[in-house]
């Protein structure tokens, strides 16, 4: 169908353009058609029109969030198989996947083996946040203990705390497998403790609490992080297994049998 320029449909997709309704401006026509034959009066047509525009500015928010989030792989809970994660309580992960500790401001641990699924989980929260309109940046801990100290070299550390001071969720991927410097584990506690009671943080790790001393440097900084980071949280155990290492061996098994 040819599209009729009239003075009024030029002037409409002006004034929807200096309105920023582009949503709108793309889908006008089509859904006026739809509505003139389903008999869709006026301001259902509007409202048609409203739901688009919203719908796709959430769209967009949401992408944009993801993006300034930092995931290293965007998983999601749909491709986590609980069957192969007997230690995952399924019920309870469902139950995060609402975000409703982000509300509260508490903190998620997600503990295990390596391999076992903890950043997977910690990534599919994320998700789930940023399309919940949170606001999330992902870190692997020496990457931003890295971070951290680069910032207080150059004097940037108000600056990055600021930033950090803006979200609403924090995760922490892999606390525990490089030692970080003395410096370093002062300035990760520092931003475990500007977060606590303001904003959400998960952090992901291979170690029992036991040995987090290893990794902070000191019993008396484990225990104040520990302390606040276990104030009001939930423990998310995910086993002593990796997810691959146990597929292997089940496909190895298939194929023994099919053998035999
Ligand atoms: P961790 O952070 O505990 O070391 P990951 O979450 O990185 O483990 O998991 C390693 C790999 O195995 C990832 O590709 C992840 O998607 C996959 N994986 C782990 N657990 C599961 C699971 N239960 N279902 C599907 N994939 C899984
Ligand atoms: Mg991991």
């Amino acid at each position: 169908m040819r599209k009729i320029e009239t003075k009024s449909t030029v002037l409409l997709n002006h004034h929807l353009k200096a309105l920023k309704l582009p949503t709108i401006l793309a889908e006008c026509e089509k859904v006026a058609a739809r509505c003139a034959k389903e008999n869709v009066d006026h301001l259902g047509f509007l409202l048609q029109l409203c739901e688009l525009e919203l719908l796709e500015r959430e769209r967009r928010a949401a992408a944009r969030r993801l993006k300034a989030a930092k995931l290293p792989t965007p998983k999601v809970l749909d491709t986590f198989d609980f069957t192969a994660a007997p230690s995952v309580n399924k019920p309870l992960i469902l139950e995060l996947m609402k975000c409703e500790y982000i509300e509260q401001r508490e903190n998620v641990i997600l503990i295990g083996a390596s391999g076992s699924g903890k950043t997977h989980l910690a990534t599919a929260s994320a998700v789930e946040a940023c399309g919940r309109g949170k606001r999330v940046r992902f870190f692997r801990v020496t990457e931003l203990a890295t971070l951290l100290l680069e910032a207080r070299e150059e004097r940037q550390l108000t600056r990055l705390r600021s930033q950090l001071g803006k979200l609403d969720l924090l995760v922490l991927d892999e606390l525990g497998y490089v030692p970080a410097s003395r410096v370093g584990a002062e300035l990760l506690f520092d931003v475990i403790s500007r977060a606590y009671e303001r904003s959400s943080v998960i952090v992901t790790t291979n170690l029992p609490f036991e040995e987090w001393t290893e990794v902070l440097c000191s019993e008396r900084l484990t225990g104040a992080t520990l302390d606040r980071l276990t104030h009001r949280c939930t423990i998310v155990e995910t086993g002593k297994e990796s997810y691959r290492l146990r597929e292997a061996r089940r496909r190895r098994r298939g194929a023994s049998a099919e053998e035999a």
